[in-house]
This record gives C-alpha cells, structure tokens and sequence, in this order.
C-alpha cells in the first residue's frame, strides 16, 4: 500500500516525498481511510508507530477539499497533554502547511499568553495546543469554535489522568456541534476513564486497536514475588533497592498517598527518591521530571501518571509497588525501562489485593511468570486460588487463567482453608471514578 491509494491531495504526497516517508505504518493504513470519511474514530497506537501523520493527512486533506464552516474559526485542534509532545506534533504539522496557504500555530501552557492572543487574532486554520491553556484563551474569549470540524485529542488518557477533564469538556461544549469529527487516540482503549469520556465526545466511533500493547518487552526481565502486607512489601523493595546497582529507577504506586509516604521513607533510609503524584500542578511535576530525567534523584515514585510519555534513557529498574488496575498498564510501565534497545528490569510485588491484576497481566501477556523469592523474605502469600467476585473495575482481559504448572508458578496458588474478607474485594480502585457534570466550568490551567 503507497499514501497515494488514499486520494490525498498531492501536496501532501508531495510534502511526505519531502520527509522521505513512503509506506503508510499499520496505524496510518487503517487510520486514515476511517478519518478521511468524516467518520469519529478511537485508537489506540504507541508513539512511534506513525499516529502523528495518522491524523495529520486526514486533517490537512479535510481542510484542503472541503469549504471552512465560518470565515475565522479554527478549522482543526489538535490537543495534547504535554508541551513536548505538543511541540513534536506541530514540528511536523508545519512540514505539511509548507507546502499550502493554511496557517498553523501552537499555543502551549508557560508561554506568552499576549503573544498567543495576538496569534489566535489572525485566524489560524489549524491550532496545536496543550488543553489548560487553549481553555483559558477560550474563556478570554480570544478564539471561538463554532466553525471547528476536526478535533484531535492525542495522548487521552494521558490527558485525563493529567486532570484535564473538565478542560477537556469546555473545549468540547465550545465546539459542540454536528458537522465536526473527533478522533481519539490513547495508549490504551482499556481504560475505564477514557471510555467514558469517548461516549460524551464521540459519536458512534470506529475502534482500531495497533501496536499491541501484548507485544513483549524482550530487553526488559520480569520477575515477581509474592508479599503479604504492606510491612512486607517495605522490606522486600529495600533488600530488592540495595541488591543490585541501577542508574535509576522508578517504582509505581497504586494512591496518591502510598507515593508521598513510600518516597519519605526510601529517604529517610538515606536513598535519594523524590515523589510525583497527579494532583501536583502541572508546572511541579514538569519541574519534578526534568530534574529526574536530569539524574538529580536516583528513584521517582509515581502513580500511572508517569507510566509513558516521556523518554528516560537511564532507567534500568521499574518497581511495581502496587499491581496496576489495568494490564496494558503494566506494559506501559515496565517500558520505561529496557529502552532504545538497552537491558532493563522490572519488579513487581504481589500482595493479595494484587493478584486479580497479576493474573490479568499473565491472561495478558499470555505467559506464566515464575515467581522469585528473597532468602529470608519468603511470606505466608501463595496467591489466591479464586478470582474475587466483586471487583469494582473489571478489566476487559479477564478471561484467561493463569496455568498450573508446579508449585514454583504462579498460577499454583496454594489452597487457602478460609479466604480473607480483605482479599476479596480484588483490584484496588485507586482514583475515584470520574463523574459527569452537564455544565463545564473552566478552570485555572494546571500547566501554569
Ligand atoms: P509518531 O509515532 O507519529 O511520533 O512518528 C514517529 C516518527 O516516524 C516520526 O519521526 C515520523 O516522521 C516517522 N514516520 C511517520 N510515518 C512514517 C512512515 N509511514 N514511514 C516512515 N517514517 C514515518
């Protein structure tokens, strides 16, 4: 298959000539057909895989065929969480404006709010932007969206464990109207939280699922060991931290609350770990990963909020603390290791209330993980023998079970003569659940 099968405008073959792209990706195969028939389309594809162009063709072809809706409107938004990211998908946004009349500007979070006021007045065709400031300029009335018909929410899930939903929903509310198209993309489609947030965005959308988040991280070893209780987790991370030597790492915690408390901890025993959580705002925990991707810690605790997105070169060692909720989770934190080709490991910890999602992730991955042990460490936990009845968010990828293979495998959970209450109520539910408001407000913008 060539970008000319899909009736492109030949500019935009040309410009792709430029960039010496010739084959369309997997993601750009069956994104683009669905896009470029106005259709709402929700997809889940890794970075790299080519999703920029995925949605970039589609975009420019719309606004090259078809007549604007209104004479000074933004004809497309592009939305990500992050500045960087924002900045690489307006880097190749503007190789294609190149080439045409269209006007492309990005409007960023910590950048000069005038300047980008002055930029929105000379009516810009497309617009890159991270949500919290395109929501202010909004409020401030310095652009409107009656005449948007493309928005492209990139990295969603991201966004929306960045706490931008109700950002989100008033950029949705301004542009709220028939002839426009959403296309969704998120690292995973197995996520509560952006399921829901597709229904009150998406009409009727086309689901393509690429880059199998399944695949295995080859370079990244895995291991497991069973804990019974928080005391144990504790003293199974510090034996496990000060086993082995490792540039730096990074553990993952189920709450909030566990990565202030655990990262206080791990610093009173003299190691140099700093915690970021999701209700930071914006700019700290910019601060907080600069400085960790600038090595002036060696440990960063986080919750999923750190789980992808940015490249750290110098993590050799993820720490699942807690179990995700999610098993594509787990995939994406264990591939903040093991990157561009170099070795890493990954370590998780299986406490009762972990099991239902380690299990998961063995349906998952569709493999049986051996589990290790400490000498000295060896809990009374051999895993649970049944799934737990009540789990409050049950995860698509729950069918399987993990195979009996010897008394050393997972899936050989010893027979427990009475179950624990504690351990029935499964995954731990973490954040709360998004709820719905009718009405957004705007708020102040986090990245600010
Ligand atoms: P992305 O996943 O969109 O961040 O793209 C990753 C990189 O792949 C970018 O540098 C693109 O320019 C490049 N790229 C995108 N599509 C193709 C393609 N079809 N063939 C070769 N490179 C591509």
């Amino acid at each position: 298959m060539q970008f000319s099968d899909f009736s492109l405008d030949k500019r935009l073959l040309q410009s792709l000539g430029h960039m010496g792209i010739e084959t369309p990706t997997q993601i750009q195969q069956q994104a683009i057909p669905v896009a470029l028939t106005g259709k709402d389309l929700m997809a889940s594809s890794k970075t790299g895989s080519g999703k920029t162009l995925a949605f970039l063709l589609p975009a420019m072809q719309r606004v090259i065929s078809t007549k604007a809706l209104t004479k000074r409107d933004p004809r497309v938004l592009i939305l990500l969480p992050t500045r960087e990211l924002a900045n690489q998908v307006y880097s190749q946004l503007r190789l294609l404006v190149a080439n045409t009349q269209y006007k492309a500007i990005s409007i960023l979070g910590g950048e000069n709010f005038n300047d980008q006021a002055k930029a929105l007045a000379r009516d810009p065709h497309f617009i890159v932007a991270t949500p919290g400031r395109l929501a202010d300029h909004l409020q401030q009335r310095h652009l409107f969206l009656e005449g948007l018909e493309l928005l492209i929410l990139d990295e969603a899930d991201r966004m929306l464990d960045l706490g931008f939903a109700e950002q989100l929903k008033a950029i949705n509310t301004a542009a709220n109207h028939k002839r426009r198209q959403t296309l969704m993309f998120s690292a995973t489609l197995d996520n509560q939280q952006v399921n829901e947030f597709a229904v009150e965005l998406l009409k009727e959308p086309e689901r393509i699922a690429i880059g199998s988040a399944h695949s295995e991280h080859l370079d990244i070893n895995q291991s497991f060991y069973l804990c019974d209780h928080l005391d144990h987790k504790e003293a199974l991370l510090l034996n496990l931290l000060n086993a082995e030597q490792h540039k730096q790492i990074i553990i993952f915690t189920a709450t909030r609350q566990d990565t202030d408390r655990l990262a206080s901890k791990l610093k009173e025993t003299g190691l140099n770990a700093i915690a970021l959580s999701g209700e930071l705002k914006q700019n700290t925990r910019n601060q907080i990963m600069d400085s960790f991707s600038r090595g002036q810690q060696q440990i960063l605790v986080t919750t999923d909020v750190a789980s992808r997105g940015l490249d750290l070169l110098n993590v050799s060692l993820v720490i699942n603390f807690d179990m995700p909720k999610f098993a594509e989770e787990y995939v994406h934190r264990i591939g903040r290791t093991g990157r561009a080709g170099a070795k890493g490991d990954a370590i998780s910890l299986v406490g009762p209330k972990d099991w239902v999602s380690f299990n998961n992730v063995q349906s998952f991955l569709h493999k049986t993980f051996e589990l290790s042990t400490v000498a000295g460490l060896v809990g009374k936990f051999k895993g649970l023998r049944e799934k737990p009845k009540q789990t409050l968010r049950k995860p698509k990828a729950n069918k399987a079970k993990a195979t009996n293979k010897g008394s050393n495998t997972a899936g050989a959970a010893a027979p427990q003569k009475k179950r624990d209450r504690r351990f029935i109520t499964g995954v731990d539910v973490g954040d709360a659940p998004m709820r719905r408001k009718p009405q957004s407000k705007l708020q102040e913008t986090p990245e600010d």
